[in-house]
């Protein structure tokens, strides 16, 4: 199994080449076909197992396949990916500037503890995906700094350790003005029953897949 038989993009394959990869990984062969076929998707994964190329590969795959329209002069959000943790956060913004190197998509980080006047300016600019911590989101969205209107996809990732830090009324509150037509993917390493809950209301007909 290769990463162009999966379906991702000589440039998408170009930078993960460029990383050493040569195999997906499980949890990369089952997650990235569900992802580009657009419904949402319900994944047991522990860290380590390659579940954040698992998600960012067919999300960029997905965004660089579709026209990028401006909007007054900017590209809109088209991705939300929440984390519990600024490192985790910068992380996976890590990993999605390098398997889209090749592609004409950008990204910002945001999460708290930090000044927010310059992820203010950074989300004037417009960035197709961003990564954010619960709590630093909603001040954006409390001062109008972000614009939510037009996510296309939706991504929680460690869903179970945002559950665990207090975050679920933070992302029910996010959740509320988000675009009801959309892809949902959430990883969690654990299933409680309140992961249980927040998946039942947050999937439809999800596909799953356990590593
Ligand atoms: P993650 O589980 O997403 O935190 O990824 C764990 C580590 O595996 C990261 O350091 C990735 O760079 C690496 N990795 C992800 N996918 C692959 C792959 N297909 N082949 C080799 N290493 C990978």
């Amino acid at each position: 199994m290769s990463f162009s038989s999966l379906g991702l993009s000589e440039e998408i394959v170009r930078a993960v080449t460029e990383q050493g990869y040569t195999t997906p990984t499980p949890i990369q062969m089952q997650a990235v076909p569900a992802v580009l076929a657009g419904g949402d998707l319900l994944a047991g994964a522990q860290t380590g197992t390659g579940k954040t190329a698992g998600f960012t590969l067919p999300l960029l795959q997905r965004l660089s396949s579709v026209e990028r329209v401006k909007i007054n002069g900017h590209v809109p959000i088209r991705a939300l990916i929440l984390t519990p943790t600024r490192e985790l956060a910068a992380q996976v913004e890590e990993s999605v500037r390098l398997y889209g190197k090749y592609l004409p998509l950008t990204s910002a980080c945001i999460f708290g503890g930090v000044g927010i006047n310059p992820q203010i300016r950074q989300l004037k600019q417009g960035v197709d995906i961003l990564v954010a911590t619960p709590g630093r989101l909603l001040d954006h969205m409390q001062q109008n700094t972000v614009d939510l209107r037009n996510i296309q996809v939706l991504i929680l990732d460690e869903a179970d350790r945002m559950l665990d830090m207090g975050f679920i009324r933070d992302i029910k509150k996010i959740l509320a003005i988000l675009p009801k037509k959309r892809q949902n993917l959430l990883f969690s390493a654990t299933f409680s029953d309140e992961i249980k809950a927040l998946a039942d209301g947050l999937l439809n007909s999800p596909a799953m897949i356990e590593v």
